[in-house]
């Protein structure tokens, strides 16, 4: 199942990692796939986990106390899964969990993953939680060339979800947008697995698969109707990308003939690098070496981006994402990014700013006890009510949902009675139009 990167590379026996077969816990599809095959393109092994199914539900809450919150339930039974095939090497596996500081539980998961192998026998078992703080020192000398591979991964992947929720709702015959998003993952991974890792021709590759990806999406027939309600998906980074944790709420919606506005990952790597400057100001070290880097660290992101979002400047009109400037100044008469902190944050103000874009309401995906989403529901109704009445709704999933469709058929009656009457009017891309004859 596993491709080991290009043979030529000889960066995968330096590293730690080397004779290791990585899993990464897919928090969304597209992206977990690119992400595996930024390791492969320096010659490691990796791939996304197996499709999470009822047996992760069951060694999720086998191997958990039920204090977790839901993401790590689904990412520890994921994992566990991975350990219990006949075939399984344990000694040989690596799980990545990446870690975060900041108020939430997410800090943790990495040690405690490591807890639970320690103590049902798999202590060799490896968990892969690479830190800035220690300059990606599980990547040995790749490290650099890791960091951008897996930004340009991430961001790519974001860029083909976005066109797949953009022409799902309307493809004339059904499946053919999900089947060209698989056709376009394919190409991208291959792209970026193997490109060379010189940052040009990396960049070079992955724009041109884009380009192809860009032109398979706009061959799909497909019947747009105006009326159709664009609904935007904020909420928990792990349960609102995640389909299963989510009960695949997004394809749901359309199948009520709504579109989805998701927001994406980047989004949150957008914040660490506003939150790192925001830091640095407050310890007066505006002008220091960790500012300088960061500076750099930014611009070289901004840039990648920008060459690869270019080729989709077109189909992206009025679906531009806001900068993360632009959602954290809509979110601070609600929640200041200097008083409150994470994704609560980011919730509200891209609420706020999808709003402004046209959409016709708000959804909030949150695991089921979760601090974030339960400081958002608060907030909620006087967005709403700031707004012009746009429906906002918390969903909380916990993989015990009963009435998600009967819940989703009255919330869009909401967000239909709304778009007769928003003031925020929507931008269509007039290249639908050309493209649909
Ligand atoms: S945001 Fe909520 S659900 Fe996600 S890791 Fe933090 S506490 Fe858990």
């Amino acid at each position: 199942m596993l491709q080991v990167g290009n043979g030529s590379r000889s960066g995968g026996g330096n590293s730690p990692l080397s004779g290791k077969r990585i899993f990464i816990p897919p928090m969304a599809y597209g992206s977990g796939r690119t992400f595996a095959a930024a390791f492969r393109a320096l010659g490691l092994d990796a791939d996304i986990t197996p499709p999470s199914d009822h047996r992760t539900r069951e060694l999720g809450a086998r191997y958990t106390s039920g204090d977790e919150c839901y993401p790590a339930k689904v990412t520890v039974g994921d994992f566990m899964k991975v350990l219990e095939r006949p075939d399984a090497d344990p000694a040989s596996v690596a799980f990545f969990m990446p870690t975060a500081g900041g108020p939430c539980r997410f800090g943790q998961y990495a040690p405690y993953l490591r807890r639970i192998l320690d103590q049902n026998g798999y202590p060799h078992t490896t968990v892969l939680s690479p830190s800035s703080e220690d300059s990606y020192g599980d990547f040995g000398e790749m490290a650099q060339s890791f960091v951008r591979s897996a930004w340009r991964a991430l961001v790519s992947a974001d860029i083909l979800q976005k066109m797949l929720l953009k022409y799902r709702p309307y493809e004339v015959r059904k499946g053919t947008a999900e089947a060209v998003y698989e056709e376009c993952l394919g190409d991208l991974c291959g792209a970026i697995e193997r490109a060379p890792v010189n940052p040009p021709a990396q960049l070079k590759a992955i724009r041109e698969s884009l380009v192809r990806c860009r032109d398979r999406f706009r061959a799909i027939p497909v019947r747009r109707e105006r009326s159709t309600p664009l609904i935007g998906i904020v909420g928990e980074i792990f349960c609102r990308l995640n389909a299963f944790s989510n009960e695949d709420l997004v394809r749901r919606l359309e199948e009520y003939e709504a579109e989805a506005w998701i927001s994406d990952i980047t989004e949150w790597v957008w914040y660490t690098i506003a939150e790192q400057f925001r830091r640095l100001r407050l310890e007066g070290r505006q002008i220091s070496l960790a500012a300088l880097g960061a500076w750099i660290r930014k611009r070289v992101q901004k840039r990648d981006e920008h060459a690869m979002l270019e080729p989709f400047r077109e189909d992206f009109v009025g679906y531009e994402e806001p900068t993360v400037e632009e959602v954290l100044a809509a979110a601070r008469p609600y929640l200041p990014a200097d008083g409150a902190l994470g994704e609560m944050v980011l919730n509200v103000g891209k609420a706020i700013c999808l709003a402004r874009k046209g959409a016709d309401g708000i959804i909030d995906i949150s695991p089921f006890t979760c601090m974030n989403g339960i400081v958002c529901e608060a907030v909620y109704p006087r967005i709403s009510r700031d707004l012009g009445g746009i429906p906002i709704r918390n969903f909380y999933f916990d993989g015990t949902q009963s009435d998600l469709d009967r819940d989703l058929g009255v919330y869009l009656e909401l967000a239909r009675t709304y778009q007769r009457r928003k003031q925020y009017r929507r931008v269509h891309p007039k290249i639908d139009e050309r493209l649909a004859g």
